[in-house]
């Protein structure tokens, strides 16, 4: 278990977020909120100024088990508010984001099989809620990263944006927020990954073939260009492509075309202003945005259609120094809800 940094700052690398925004809101809460980000392996806090500043963040290791998950979180809150000096009783609320199965309106989570959460919905909002006595709103992992991105957005200050924030990781799969809103739907809102970009393309665990999850993906590197050295298979591409190596540069371009397409759809689909990427690819940095780039340029050349809505511009990266969806997580814990927990 580590904790770490104290309130955030630097300038961050080009094409990256920058790392303090502010979504417009005509009933700006007074006091901070604090958002949490829980993944299987660590839990991300942050703490969030009514001004839209991160003031805090803190980082633990995620303990598995819904005891586990409740406890950690719980420490999290305690401790990001205890850097700035604050006490949990001066929050507005905490939000959290969790992978699985999101009963929103519950606060619930069910099947999140990295955090052990299995079997019975967890009643996440009622057990964090009552351990620290805030009101606690639980929301989808890419959920409130597509809100943390539109928050740190530019000009999210001046207007409600489009946004997607699309996860290169395990799967894919993208987070909206439209008109500065975000996008549930039922639960299949930006689930991308399972649009068949090939018919005759091998079978996908979903049941149809050739999905684009399965040539855009982290995992999809893997299968492209498996890893030798222990680290992880894009870092091993794209050093291979900086290398000059020719096998590397054409599968590099391959994947980048992968997910060029993905954002074409995202675009396509909804006119998002903006496609941030994340999840385990983006921390790739500047070699992923540039390669992303340079396919979207490559695919416009022939379509003065694509070339008018200007694809290259509208990528960001997420930014490595902020923790977007902890961020995300404490934009929607200011949003006002009926009910309350
Ligand atoms: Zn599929």
């Amino acid at each position: 278990m580590s904790s770490s940094t104290g309130p955030a700052g630097g300038r961050p690398p080009a094409g990256a977020l920058p790392s303090a925004g502010a979504l417009p809101s005509a009933e700006r809460e007074q006091r901070p909120t604090v958002g949490l980000d829980i993944g299987g392996t660590k839990t991300l806090a942050a703490l969030l100024a009514p001004d839209g500043t991160v003031l805090a963040q803190a980082r633990l290791g995620t303990e598995r088990g819904p005891d586990g998950v409740v406890a950690v979180a719980a420490r999290a809150v305690q401790g990001v508010v205890r850097q700035a000096g604050l006490d949990v009783a001066a929050l507005d609320g905490i939000g959290v984001g969790v992978p699985g199965l999101v009963g929103y309106d519950e606060g619930t989570v069910s099947h999140a099989v990295n955090l052990g959460i299995e079997g019975a919905p967890l009643p996440l909002a009622r057990r964090l809620g009552d351990a620290l006595d805030v009101g606690v709103v639980v929301d989808n992992d890419l959920n409130v990263a597509a809100l943390g991105a539109a928050h740190l957005a530019p000009g999210a200050a001046t207007r409600p944006l489009d946004l997607a924030f699309l996860a290169l990781g395990t799967g894919l799969a993208a987070g909206l927020v439209l008109d500065g809103v975000v996008r549930r739907g039922t639960g299949a809102a930006g689930e991308i990954g399972h649009v068949p970009v090939d018919p005759a393309g091998p079978p996908c665990p979903c049941g149809q073939r050739g999905c684009l999850e399965l040539y855009a993906s982290g995992t999809a590197v893997d299968r492209l260009w498996p890893a030798t050295s222990g680290r992880p298979a894009p870092v091993e591409l794209f050093e291979a492509a900086a290398a000059g190596d020719p096998v590397a540069v054409a599968a590099q371009a391959t994947y980048a075309d992968a997910v060029a397409a993905a954002v074409r759809m995202l675009v396509l689909s909804v006119d998002v202003r903006h496609v941030v990427l994340g999840g385990g690819v983006a921390q790739l940095g500047a070699p992923l945005l540039d390669a992303v780039r340079a396919a979207l340029a490559r695919q416009a050349e022939a379509s003065p259609f694509l070339a008018s809505l200007t694809m290259a511009d509208r990528v960001l990266l997420a930014p490595g120094h902020v923790p977007v969806a902890a961020v995300g997580a404490a934009v929607l814990a200011r949003t006002p809800r009926a009910g309350g927990s």
